[in-house]
């Protein structure tokens, strides 16, 4: 490197794929649904102090991510501070770090084909997570609610919340995640223990709602269990 000049780039190769086209806008688009669901979100309770990551596919081939940078306070999320990410969660396009989970995120979108993949970390999921640790995941069966899961038609759908450990271990815990997935491709979403909830959708608005639907039948468990009516 040492006395070398930096490359010059032919004018072919000075054309990624920046701010001006379509991709570009796409992003913005995304970005700023992204930080209204955040800023959603927080007003619900859902990522308080930081907490929570939400991400949209921008790309499929080569996978890319738009994603929430880490650190920030969901109650004032801008577009400007969500990231674009590629497949090894190195950012492409905006500035900052993108989130610890970020991994997370990637190996959702790989492995369900997810269009969108939020986390939140609510009272009700973390309480839930604890509860149920025990028994690896908490079967919700039986709520009307449960039709607001994609592809849900009936009550009577049997939903299987996985509990997953927690771990800051981010690489170990995505191949944990990655294979649970394999494992159980119906599923709409999971628990990491003691820490809150994963969903995901073929659009962000799926996955959205999503969020509100486990959230509340995570509320509707937690306070059953309370009044001593075990799942
Ligand atoms: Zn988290």
């Amino acid at each position: 490197m040492k006395g070398k000049k930096p490359r010059a780039f032919s004018r072919k190769e000075q054309s990624p794929p920046r701010a001006k086209d379509s991709s570009g806008a796409r992003f913005s688009e995304l970005a700023a649904s992204l930080a209204e669901i955040g800023r959603g979100f927080y007003a619900r309770g859902w990522a308080l102090g930081t907490s929570g990551n939400f991400s949209v596919v921008v790309r499929r081939e080569p996978l890319r991510l738009a994603i929430t940078s880490t650190g920030l306070d969901k109650a004032s999320l801008t577009p400007e501070q969500i990231l674009e990410v590629d497949e090894a969660a190195r950012v492409v396009r905006g500035s900052g770090r993108p989130s610890a989970e970020t991994s997370i995120h990637l190996a959702i979108a790989r492995v369900t084909g997810a269009g969108a993949v939020l986390h939140t970390h609510s009272v009700c999921s973390t309480v839930l997570s604890g509860l149920y640790a025990a028994k690896g995941g908490v079967l919700l069966e039986g709520y009307e609610m449960l039709k607001g899961l994609q592809g849900v038609t009936s009550h009577e759908h049997r939903e299987w919340l996985p509990i997953v450990e927690n771990s800051q271990d981010m690489a170990r815990l995505s191949q944990t995640v990655a294979e649970i997935l394999a494992q159980q491709p119906g599923i709409h979403g999971f628990l990491l223990r003691q820490h809150g909830l994963y969903t995901w959708a073929t659009e962000l608005a799926e996955a959205k709602r999503h969020v509100e639907i486990l959230e509340f039948l995570a509320e509707v468990m937690v306070r059953s269990s309370a009044l001593g009516h075990r799942g």
